[in-house]
C-alpha cells in the first residue's frame, strides 16, 4: 500500500528533527517543522522562526500568531485546517532575516512539504515566502492582496501575497492593508 500524506510528512519532519545542514542550527533550540493537517487546502507560509516559535517548536506560537489567528478568524478560515510552516525551519539569530544559502539549504525540506501536502491555495505572509514561491523579487506595496498562478516543486496552486503578522502588530497601514487582505482571502478561500 502506498504511504499515506500524513506518514509522508512525518518521515520528512524525522529527517528534519536534528538537521544541520546550515549555521542556523547552532544557535536554535527546536527545528520548527509545520504544523497542521497533512490534506490541508491551504498553506500558509512565512519567513522563519522566532523566539517563542524557537522555545515551542510550533510556528506562530508568539504575539505575530495571535494576530494571525485574528486575521484568520476575521476571514472565516480556521488556522486548524491550515497547514503552517516558514521558508526556513530554525531561528536566525535576533530574528535577522534568513541568508540566500540558509534558505537553499532548508529547500528540499519546503518542496517536499508541498509536493506531499499540495494545497490549492499557497498564502505567502512576507517578501521572503513570496518571493522564495514566486523566484523573483516582489514588491509588497504593490503586490499585496493579489492572487498569482504558482508552480513550484512541481505542484501548482493559486498564491495569495500578503504581509507577514508581525509587520503589523504596531498598528498603522500594514495592519490596515493586512485586515483588508484577508478579507479578500476569506472570500476567496470559499471558493476552494
Ligand atoms: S534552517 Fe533548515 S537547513 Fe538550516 S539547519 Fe535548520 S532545518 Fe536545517
Amino acid at each position: 500500500m502506498p504511504a499515506s500524506k500524513e506518514e509522508k510528512l512525518r518521515w520528512l519532519e524525522a529527517e528534519a528533527e536534528d538537521c544541520k545542514l546550515c549555521r542556523l542550527n547552532e544557535g536554535r533550540g527546536n527545528v520548527v517543522f509545520g504544523v497542521g493537517p497533512a490534506n490541508a487546502k491551504i498553506m500558509l507560509l512565512a519567513e522563519a522562526p522566532g523566539r517563542m516559535e524557537d522555545k515551542t517548536g510550533v510556528p506562530f506560537a508568539g504575539a505575530a500568531g495571535k494576530f494571525l489567528n485574528k486575521l484568520l478568524l476575521e476571514a472565516g478560515l480556521k488556522r486548524e485546517e491550515t497547514y503552517i510552516t516558514n521558508v526556513v525551519m530554525s531561528r536566525p539569530p535576533n530574528n535577522r532575516k534568513p541568508l540566500p544559502d540558509e534558505i537553499g539549504f532548508c529547500r528540499p525540506f519546503l518542496k517536499g512539504k508541498i509536493s506531499i501536502i499540495k494545497p490549492e491555495l499557497v498564502v505567502s505572509l512576507g517578501a521572503t515566502a513570496s518571493e522564495e514561491l514566486l523566484g523573483r523579487r516582489v514588491v509588497l506595496g504593490s503586490e499585496h492582496g493579489t492572487l498569482q498562478d504558482c508552480e513550484y516543486a512541481g505542484v501548482k496552486f493559486k498564491l495569495f501575497v500578503s504581509y507577514h503578522p508581525a509587520a503589523a502588530l504596531y498598528g498603522g497601514q500594514t495592519r490596515l492593508k493586512l485586515q483588508e487582505d484577508f478579507k479578500k482571502l476569506g472570500k476567496l478561500a470559499e471558493k476552494i
